[in-house]
């Protein structure tokens, strides 16, 4: 690794580590499932929480979940290979999503249907494999944009929960790479050559891979408004640790 290589995995580790202790992440104990996509958000992830294990004051254990959504030719093996030859515990599953899916959508975008039949499954895996806590590999770009959407386009004040109850109320969801920059995301993923994956849902792979074009229109806007003001993305984030509430319209977040 380069100088430049060196740097980037110091910033990824900070912001990990920031992001565990600002949210209480991890504890003593924990049996912490990693949902594996194969991209390349929950391979660092992974990575990330693979090398803290080693060095962390508190003992806890890791389970990659890979689920083959049963969108075309998903190359499971890869990530499987990858992951023995790593020495992580793994678990492979099948769960049909695309047929479900396909059945159902009828025509409409059916994201919103996948994401619910994926969480309800990694929620299932978890109670399964009795891990108590879910780590996604959402990232501070995901953070930012989902905040601007909900602005944009609902009115809504609001972006992801680094750190959340599940649904069921029997595991925590953590994303500990909150603080972290897809581009580097994407620059250290390069460099610790993990196998990338791609789900092979028509929507998301290749071309498709930005047609969920309000995101796209957010990205756009972030990357062009970086170009003026570098450091846009961290002070959106900041801001929501930053809430004024005498200052939002909101009465509900008012105490007088
Ligand atoms: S792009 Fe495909 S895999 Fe992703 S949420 Fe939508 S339907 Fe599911």
């Amino acid at each position: 690794m380069n100088r430049d290589d060196i740097k980037l995995e110091k910033k990824i580790f900070k912001a990990v580590g920031k992001a565990i202790g600002d949210f209480d992440m991890i504890q003593d104990g924990d049996h912490i499932m990693v949902a594996v996509s194969g991209g390349k958000d929950s391979w660092v992830l992974l990575h990330v929480l693979n090398e803290l294990q080693k060095k962390a004051p508190v003992n806890f254990e890791l389970t990659a979940l890979n689920i083959d959504q049963g969108y075309g030719n998903f190359r499971q093996d890869k990530i499987e290979d990858f992951l023995d030859s790593r020495n992580i515990k793994s678990i492979m599953k099948d769960f049909d999503i695309a047929s479900i899916v396909e059945e159902k959508s009828q025509g409409s975008v059916p994201c919103s249907l996948c994401a619910r039949l994926r969480r309800g499954a990694l929620y299932g895996y978890a109670q399964k494999l009795k891990c108590n806590k879910i780590a996604l590999g959402h990232h501070l770009d995901d953070f930012v944009e989902t905040l601007l959407l909900n602005q944009f386009f609902i009115g809504k004040t609001a972006s992801m929960s680094p750190k959340l109850n599940s649904d069921n109320g029997e595991n925590t969801v953590i994303r500990p790479l909150v603080y972290a920059e897809e581009n580097d995301i994407r620059i250290y993923a390069k460099n610790i050559e993990v196998p990338i994956v791609c789900c092979e849902c028509p929507l998301a792979c290749g071309e498709n891979l930005h047609f969920d074009h309000k995101r796209r229109k957010i990205k756009n806007l972030l990357t062009e408004l970086e170009k003026d003001i570098p450091h846009i993305k961290s002070s959106l984030i900041k801001s929501l640790s930053n809430i004024k509430p005498s200052h939002m319209l909101d009465r509900n977040l008012w105490t007088h």
